[in-house]
């Protein structure tokens, strides 16, 4: 408990709390963890849960990440674009259910050009000048991410995935570069965007230390979001016969990312709600406030495959608000659709 309040306070921990954290099966040590990270989410954010709109661009993806089931290599993977008009369509459908903030999520896909981009960034700023419009299209360069920034783009999601060198080679083939990924994170930083890194738990080849590196990133870099969530082993995939993360071990996670970085916009991942029924809940009662619904068409849902058995690939947008809403609700929060900014 003691270390749990020193957490709390110090906003920081050594690595043998973090291996203690983790590997005790003490229930009310891991209870009062889940208290203290609830209790100071409650204190910046009340019982408010933000709901965000994620619209998934595209199942064509140029890298060839190892864990992930959309990698180029990926033969069977089905892939779709969604055109302009069916993005301008969802959003249009998310704001009418309330949503404002939409997420455009992708593989890296060269037909979003920065051009097509900058145009779908500014059309859908300028038809809702209310919503917040966040990007998730990986590793682009600075001169892209400042001209999605001035179309009007306001954030920007680039997992980390790991901040140790040497598991990111592990993760990812010799091409990419665990120096870009990280340089991409700064320039987004400094041009303005809220930015959010983030990891998987439970990836092949991650350590305590790992964990414990990815935590100090985090203390350092002070990302306005951080997104967390169990590796999910994906077939077709290099990784297909390593085992998944545990829903246990990112709730402790989340739980300590709060703790350490009280004002951080925290989701409960879809890849949470996958290996739990109630994963996406437990996540909130552990210190998450974020949500995102899916908004894409359902006829390209299941195509968005970036690992195996994803869930609330089967509904309709409205469908999924009301779902996550009411499962919210039954946990005794609030959703809220405003554009929910990170609290400075
Ligand atoms: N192409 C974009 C979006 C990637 S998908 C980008 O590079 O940022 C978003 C996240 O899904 C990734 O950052 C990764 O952490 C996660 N992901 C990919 N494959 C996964 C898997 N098999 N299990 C769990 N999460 C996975």
């Amino acid at each position: 408990m003691n270390v749990i309040d020193h957490i709390r306070e110090s906003h920081d921990l050594t690595r043998d709390e973090l291996e203690l954290i983790l590997t005790t099966d003490n229930k009310e040590a891991v209870e009062y963890l889940r208290s203290s990270a609830r209790a100071v989410a409650d204190g910046v954010y009340g019982n408010k849960i933000f709901m965000r709109g994620l619209i998934e661009l595209s199942s064509y993806c140029k890298n060839d990440c190892l864990y992930c089931g959309l990698r180029r290599s990926n033969k069977e993977a089905v892939r779709y674009r969604l055109t302009e008009e069916e993005i301008y369509e969802c959003c249009e459908t998310g704001y009418g259910l309330g949503f404002r903030t939409f997420v455009m999520q992708g593989g890296e896909d060269g037909w979003f050009t920065d051009e097509r981009m900058c145009r779908i960034v500014s059309t859908v700023r300028q038809k809702y000048p209310d919503c917040a419009i966040t990007l998730s299209l990986g590793e682009r360069s600075r001169e892209s991410y400042q001209a999605l920034y001035d179309a009007g783009a306001n954030r920007y999601l680039l997992r980390h995935e790991t901040a140790d060198a040497e598991h990111y080679g592990k993760l990812h083939p010799a091409d990419m570069s665990w120096q870009h990924r990280m340089d991409c994170l700064q320039a987004l930083k400094e041009i303005g965007y809220q930015v959010g890194c983030g990891f998987m738990v439970g990836s092949p080849f991650q350590t305590i230390d790992t964990l414990y590196a990815d935590l100090q990133f985090i203390r350092s870099f002070q990302p306005q979001m951080v997104g967390i969530g169990p590796f999910v082993s994906t077939h077709n995939t290099p990784f297909e016969g390593y085992p998944n993360g545990t829903v246990e071990m990112t709730l402790r996670l989340l739980a300590l990312i709060r703790l350490l970085h009280p004002r951080v916009l925290l989701p409960a991942t879809t890849a949470l709600g996958t290996l739990h029924p109630q994963g996406r809940e437990l996540g909130i009662r552990f210190g998450a406030n974020v949500v995102m619904p899916n908004l894409s068409p359902k006829m390209h849902r299941k195509d968005y495959a970036i690992y195996d058995n994803k869930i609330c690939t089967g509904e309709e947008a409205a469908e999924c608000r009301a779902c996550t809403e009411h499962r919210i609700r039954k946990t005794g929060y609030e959703t809220v659709v405003d554009r929910g900014d990170f609290k400075e």
